[in-house]
């Protein structure tokens, strides 16, 4: 916002008045004089680019020939200036035409004598009024504009409300979810398409309902209970998951979300009740979880012989150390293994080799007895069986009757220099697990039975405790 002065008027009158107007101008920071002359008017007016919100001041020079005229021409393309009018001295003829309402100057004029006495003090008393006024209009056009912008956003806030409450209704009755809305006791006011297609009840029928009554499915207790909740102060909202009763074959679960609805002064006017249908949800996650349990199972468990494999049992010897260790209990091992089964595999087959370890590893399965004993497939063709909380004698018995087990499968073995079925050998080691040793121990003597029952004819369990 800025006043700028114009002088219009020869470069030689302008600079006699010069000085006292730039110094005027300096005194109100605003631009020094502009000199316009009155030749070049046509082609360059104004010397500076219209703004709206800028104020002119403009001075006609004692030479022009029709200062009136030069006067209309600037009104015409500056409405609201202040025009001074600097003469020689005043001819009644010149207040007339500039009285007269053709010249259509207003009042906003003034007119300066050169010859009269204190002329300067009468230019520099009128030139800072103009400068004042021009000023206070500029300030008064600022604020004005201020007021507009303030008052803009406060009209088109209002437009957007009342647009809002379509746009409302509109997210509201296409969202996904089914959304319903109550009184506070439960009384039906809005009821969306999603809530009308997942409970089969249109909006017709359930408005003016009650949600407790309206929702079959023996949600009625289950909602009264959120209504309750929700009645107590803290209680913003609640959910929870609810199966519906089998839908064909398959169930339909479903997640109902409940929270207030307050009005502005923060007073509770109602219920507002999210419906969602998280059935796929519930499958995917019943589907992952079965994988997960799969993977778990198939992670500690032999391939080919569905017994515990060797991550397994070294899990669980160290878990039944400890465990032995701390109550002093007994821990015992029996490590098995196949007799001559290079032979058997020669002779019959790689695949014959794998089932003959099928049936040994599930004749081994059916000697224990205690869900804490492990029967592990250890690598290739032996086995390990872990007994926690039994001595040398009974483990020794169980690998007797293990041996018989397997023995009793008959299973052919031409080849075999020990017998005409398969036979195992093993080793069976009893400790009582102390701070002194460690399972690898445990493991090392076991395998130095297995390796002695092998050297001294195969087919029998060897233990240290005989
Ligand atoms: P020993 O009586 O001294 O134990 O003789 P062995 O022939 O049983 O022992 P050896 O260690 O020489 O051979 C073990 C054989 O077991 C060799 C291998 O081909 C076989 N074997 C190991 N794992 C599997 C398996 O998963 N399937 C089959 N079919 N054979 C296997
Ligand atoms: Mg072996
Ligand atoms: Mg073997």
């Amino acid at each position: 916002m800025t006043t700028y002065a114009l002088y219009i008027g020869h470069m030689s009158s302008f600079q006699i008045q010069q000085a006292n107007l730039d110094a005027l101008c300096r005194q109100f920071n605003i631009p020094p004089v502009i000199q316009v002359d009155p030749a070049s008017l046509r082609e360059h007016f104004p010397p500076v680019p219209l703004q709206a919100d800028e104020a002119y001041i403009v001075l006609l020079g004692p030479e022009l020939k029709s200062p009136v005229k030069v006067a209309r021409n600037v009104l015409a393309i500056l409405p609201d200036v202040s025009l001074f009018f600097l003469v020689k001295f005043k001819t009644s003829e010149l207040m007339l035409s500039l009285q007269s309402p053709v010249s259509a100057l207003g009042a906003n004029w003034e007119l300066l004598e050169l010859e009269a006495p204190g002329f300067h003090a009468a230019l520099t008393r009128s030139f800072t009024a103009a400068i004042r006024k021009r000023k206070f209009r500029t300030t008064l056009t600022g604020l004005n504009r201020k007021l507009q912008r303030n008052t803009k956003p406060k009209v088109s806030e209002l437009q957007r409300y009342s647009v809002s409450l379509h746009y409302l209704d509109h997210i509201v009755e296409h969202a996904y979810d089914g959304i319903i809305a109550t009184t506070n006791d439960g009384l039906i006011v809005k009821w969306n398409r999603a809530a009308s297609d997942m409970l089969q009840v249109d909006a017709e029928t359930a408005i003016g309902c009650s949600v407790f009554t309206l929702l079959q499915h023996g949600w009625e207790q289950q909602l009264r209970q959120f209504y309750a909740e929700l009645a107590d102060a803290d209680n913003q909202s609640c959910q929870q998951e609810i199966c519906l009763s089998a839908e064909g074959d398959r169930n339909r679960f479903l997640e109902l979300s409940l929270s207030l609805i307050r009005d502005h002064q923060h007073n509770r006017i109602g219920v507002a009740v999210f419906i969602r249908d998280i059935t796929e949800r519930k499958v995917t996650e019943k589907v992952l979880e079965a994988m997960r349990k799969d993977l778990e199972r198939m992670s500690f468990e032999d391939g080919l012989t569905g017994i515990a494999n060797r991550r397994m049992f070294d899990k669980t010897l160290d878990q039944e150390w400890f465990r032995m260790q701390r109550h002093g209990l007994p821990l015992s091992l029996v490590l098995i293994d196949v007799d001559h089964f290079k032979f058997f595999n020669d002779h019959y087959g790689h695949q014959a080799g794998d089932d003959c370890l099928k049936q040994v590893a599930r004749a081994l399965q059916q000697q224990i007895a205690r869900s804490s004993d492990l029967v592990a497939r250890y690598g290739g063709e032996e086995f390990v069986i872990l007994l926690p909380e039994t001595n040398a004698d009974d483990a020794f018995h169980l690998a007797l009757n293990c041996s018989a087990a397997v023995r009793e499968l008959s299973i052919p073995h031409a080849k075999s220099s020990v017998a005409e079925c398969i036979t195992i050998s093993g080793g069976v080691f009893s400790i009582v697990p102390s701070n002194k040793t460690n399972p690898e121990y445990m493991l090392q003597q076991a395998d130095a039975l297995l390796y002695q029952a092998k050297k001294s004819g195969r087919d029998q369990m060897l233990t240290d405790a005989e």
